[in-house]
């Protein structure tokens, strides 16, 4: 027996969500009142268990298994997006103290163990995945310096004010942290829609942002004959309906791609636009198809360059590299899988995770479990009780056959 008390952590999982709780879902973003609090009540459940536990300089809940010199890292995120669902990054921090609490409650002070981690403000409100690039030491003094909320807040203000700025950061050990694995809600339709218990991700996408400039010129829109204009409007218009063909030759069947944000200028109608913004951003999970389709997308803007006399040039300004999940431990997850009696299936996250930083330090693994309808990101996300319970069995069965194969003296999981 594992001593795994699923009851124990669906009464958590609703505790959790009491803070901030909106409806059903949660409005938690990172350093808010209703965040801090929930993360001072994760600690108090960590050092219930016998945990070590604090928040660090950067808001991380990092809760750490006395005496042991090898652990397995798991958790995920508990801040939400404005209005966001209870279970996102929530149902991977849950999981995670249940598991080990389980776990302590049988070695209390073991060399192979567990620490529990809720990494701090994954959703962006001041800087997204602070707490796992701060973790793995992937984020530099001037970002944290320059990052602010979409109020204006600075990140060092309100880390001031909640008085952790001069708290030491949680850092990646290499000998002591073997693995990471995290639970997840798909926050997609693949499972529900398959009928599917579990999924065994495979990676990560990578992503790529351009912002691509449309230059013309100013003309009063009633005066000016047609052949005469320079609209950077209709040329974006017309690139607008091109960018998903280009992409479309150069990418695979799960590429994604989105044209979200458009600002045009002046913005009058009786003024021909003299200038426009677009931002075209495209994922997938291999780095060779994404290379495909950013050269698709550099022949599309080369193409459309100086027709009707409007010029355009895309900025790169943002590119995040695909993240390959660690073999040994999908193989782990499958396993534990088969032996719940889950049907399972391989997939790919289309939305970022701590794991994605994460496993660029240590091999790194995801679970994920149905999200009802695909939801999330809002108050209505939901995963059925049934499914949150057979995800933390198959989650626990896994984390006990990766510490089984744990080598005290080996770097990584077998
Ligand atoms: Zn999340």
């Amino acid at each position: 027996m594992s001593g795994l008390n699923e009851d124990r952590a669906l009464a958590d999982l609703r505790k959790l969500a009491m803070f901030g709780k909106v409806g059903r879902g949660v409005n938690r973003p990172a350093l808010s009142d209703a965040d801090i609090a929930g993360r001072e009540w994760l600690c108090d459940r960590m050092r219930e268990c016998g945990l070590e536990a604090g928040i660090d300089g950067v808001g991380t809940v990092y809760g750490r298994a006395p005496g042991a010199k090898a652990t397995v890292l798991l958790g995920s995120h508990s801040d939400s997006v404005p209005m966001g669902g209870w279970l996102d990054g929530a149902l991977g921090v849950i999981f995670a103290l249940e598991v080990a609490r389980a776990r302590q409650a049988r070695h209390p002070s073991g060399a192979v163990g567990i620490d529990v981690i809720s990494f701090s403000d994954e959703e962006g409100t001041f800087l997204a995945c602070l707490g796992s690039r701060a973790f793995c030491g992937l984020v530099s003094n001037d970002e944290l310096a320059s990052a602010r909320s979409s109020s204006g807040e600075y990140l060092v203000e309100r880390l001031d004010a909640l008085g952790l700025a001069q708290r030491e950061r949680t850092e990646f050990d290499p000998t002591r942290h073997r693995a990471y694995l995290e639970a997840h809600v798909e926050q997609g339709p693949k499972l529900i829609e398959a009928g599917v218990d579990i999924g065994v991700v495979t990676g990560i996408v990578g992503l790529r942002r351009f912002r691509v400039r449309f230059q013309g010129q100013a003309d009063h829109a009633g005066t000016t004959p047609m052949a005469m204009r320079r609209d950077a409007a209709a040329a974006m218009y017309a690139f607008a309906v091109l960018v998903p063909e280009w992409l479309r030759t150069a990418s695979s069947s799960d590429s994604v791609w989105n044209l979200g944000v458009v600002s045009v200028k002046p913005g009058a109608a009786n003024v021909v636009a003299s200038e426009v913004e677009l931002v075209v951003e495209f994922r997938d999970v291999s780095q060779a198809t994404m290379a495909q389709m950013e050269a698709a997308f550099a022949m599309l803007v080369a193409e459309r360059n100086e027709i009707g006399g409007v010029s355009v040039h895309a900025e790169p300004i943002g590119a995040v590299e695909p993240t390959v999940m660690d073999d040994g431990l999908v193989t782990h997850l499958e396993a534990a899988a088969v032996a719940e009696g889950a049907s399972r299936l391989r997939l790919q996250s289309g939305a970022g995770h701590d794991a994605m930083i994460v496993g660029r330090r240590a091999p790194a693994g995801m679970l994920f479990v149905p999200s009802i309808g695909g939801r999330s990101h809002d108050v209505t996300e939901n995963t059925s009780e049934e499914d949150i319970r057979r995800g933390l069995r198959v989650y626990d069965r896994a984390v006990s056959s990766i510490l089984e194969s744990l080598d005290l003296a080996g770097p990584r999981v077998p």
